[in-house]
């Protein structure tokens, strides 16, 4: 009788521990895909992330045609999909990876139990993260709320199992439903086609994550812990969209930094896993504190005065605010579904403290322009710049938008390439339009005001009102 393998943000045969379990099993496999309903807690799927799933889930297709099968597509809540499918197939096991979002561990924790009344074996598997949230613990058996002795943790844990091979071979069940056509899902969006950039830079789908890790690991590592901060420096993995749908395992990429020392500097290694660490630091939060994902993890940040002002939040959503590296991360977020690290800090500073809106407001519009919106990393990272996160940045330490953009993009290149009303003025002005001679203006061809705009508000009036709404709260509590 078979088993359904159910995929949700794993769409990889590589290391993949659920399949690998299904393929042991010896029993026919019955690959689906269900398109669950809006999460509570979580949020929706975001509109960029939608376009690469398509392109995700029709690359995992072609592999599992490789393997003379196929991916059977279903909508609606998982439950009633799963018990379709047993009823139609006779099925009488299902096994998924785990995942750690508060919704998400509800929703299985859920159809396990229905499952197991039914007499159907629900198993679920690892490998989504390097440990399980639980694994590293500290002394006293509480989770981490500081990253660095997590880290140490993390290091200390001994090497992971190496990853699993993709079997070359899967037993396909015969007997399997009908599958939805993804057309019929619409995820791609139709007019206008804002994605239309996305195609040039990614390419969806495992093999695509494998040629950029083996791309990033020969080119870019060497080098990563100096050049990662600098945005117009083609210097980070971005694998972080296949991590996000799981069209890569974390243990792959460990992996594939190990054995390297003879021509790649131990610091570059160890800052990129480090990085990886964050991610999995982040996961440790959602999973041991779920309100990370939707409340402030400090409650003391409940009282504060937000401004939320919608001209400001439109004007920022649209990279128009005056200010040109934040306008430059912005605008290269809507043109590629992604930013660079160092400027989604300078961003979100930027809204939190300069605009003062609420970080959620901001966390909502990356989950829906980001191809690598991940529940945990982004509300994570929102609460880290907001200062109300567990080992946060302090709230006092507001980014000032012209002094990171003059250290970070020192030449410029990178507003450059995202803001083409500045293409023409030089290094010197290129982070404060508005302190610009009359003549360097007008060489360039730049009316501020009119072909880009004045700041929507004063950088050093807004850290004082930021800096007071903050004492107030701080008061209060
Ligand atoms: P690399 O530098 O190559 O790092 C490798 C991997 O490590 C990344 O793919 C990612 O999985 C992980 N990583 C790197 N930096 C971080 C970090 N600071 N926190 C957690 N994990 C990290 N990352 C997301 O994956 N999804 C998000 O929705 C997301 N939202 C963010 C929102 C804000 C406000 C900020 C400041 C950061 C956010 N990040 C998010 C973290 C980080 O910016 C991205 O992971 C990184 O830019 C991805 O690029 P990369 O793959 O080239 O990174």
């Amino acid at each position: 009788k078979p088993v359904i393998l159910w995929f949700r943000r794993d769409l990889r045969l590589d290391d993949n521990q659920a399949l690998n379990a299904a393929h042991l099993s010896g029993r026919p496999i019955i690959a689906l895909y269900i398109k669950e309903p809006a999460a509570a807690g979580t949020g929706p799927l975001g509109a960029a992330q939608a376009w690469w799933l398509h392109h995700s889930l029709e690359a995992l297709d072609r592999s599992l045609h490789e393997r003379q099968g196929e991916l059977v597509l279903a909508s609606g809540e998982a439950l009633e999909v799963l018990r379709a499918v047993i009823k139609k197939s006779g099925a009488e096991a299902v096994f998924w990876n785990r995942r750690y979002d508060p919704s998400g561990i509800s929703v299985d924790t859920h159809i396990k139990q229905e499952l197991e009344k039914q007499a159907i074996e629900a198993r679920s598997f690892g490998g989504q993260l390097l440990h399980e949230p639980s694994r590293l613990m500290t002394g006293n058996g509480t989770p981490y709320r500081v990253y660095t002795p997590f880290w140490r943790a993390l290091e200390g844990a001994g090497e992971a199992e190496p990853p699993l091979e993709a079997p070359a071979k899967l037993r396909l069940a015969a007997q399997r439903p009908a599958s939805e056509t993804l057309k019929s899902w619409k995820l791609l969006p139709t007019k206008p086609d804002w994605a239309k950039d996305f195609t040039d830079l990614w390419t969806p789908g495992e093999q695509g994550a494998r040629e950029r890790l083996s791309a990033f690991v020969e080119d870019e590592l060497k080098g990563y812990k100096e050049n990662r901060d600098y945005p117009a420096k083609p210097a980070t993995s971005m694998l972080s969209p296949h991590l996000a749908l799981g069209e890569i395992s974390p243990a792959r990429i460990w992996d594939a930094t190990r054995g390297l020392s003879n021509r790649v500097p131990a610091a570059d290694i160890v800052h990129f896993r480090k990085e990886i660490a964050w991610r999995e630091f982040s996961y440790h939060l959602l999973f041991h504190f779920p309100r990370l994902a939707s409340e402030n993890w400090n409650d003391r940040f409940d009282g504060f005065k937000w401004r939320n002002d919608d001209g400001d939040f439109e004007a920022w959503r649209r990279g128009m605010t005056g200010y040109p590296i934040v306008d430059a991360g912005m605008r290269q977020l809507w043109r590629h579904g992604w930013m660079h690290n160092r400027v989604r800090m300078i961003v979100a500073s930027f809204l939190i403290k300069d605009l003062m809106i609420d970080w959620r407001r901001g966390e909502a519009w990356f989950r829906d322009t980001l191809v690598d919106a991940d529940p945990a990393n982004n509300a994570a990272s929102w609460q880290w710049v907001a200062g109300s996160g567990a080992d946060a940045s302090p709230f006092f330490r507001i980014f000032n938008p012209m002094l990171q953009g003059e250290t970070f993009d020192p030449d410029g290149d990178y507003v450059r390439a995202h803001v083409p009303e500045l293409q023409r003025l030089g290094a010197k002005y290129i982070h404060r339009p508005f302190e610009a001679p009359k003549s360097a203006l007008d060489e360039a061809g730049i009316i501020l005001g009119q072909t880009y705009p004045k700041p929507i508000v004063d950088h050093a009036s807004a850290r004082d009102r930021a800096l007071a709404a903050y004492k107030a709260t701080k008061d209060a509590a």
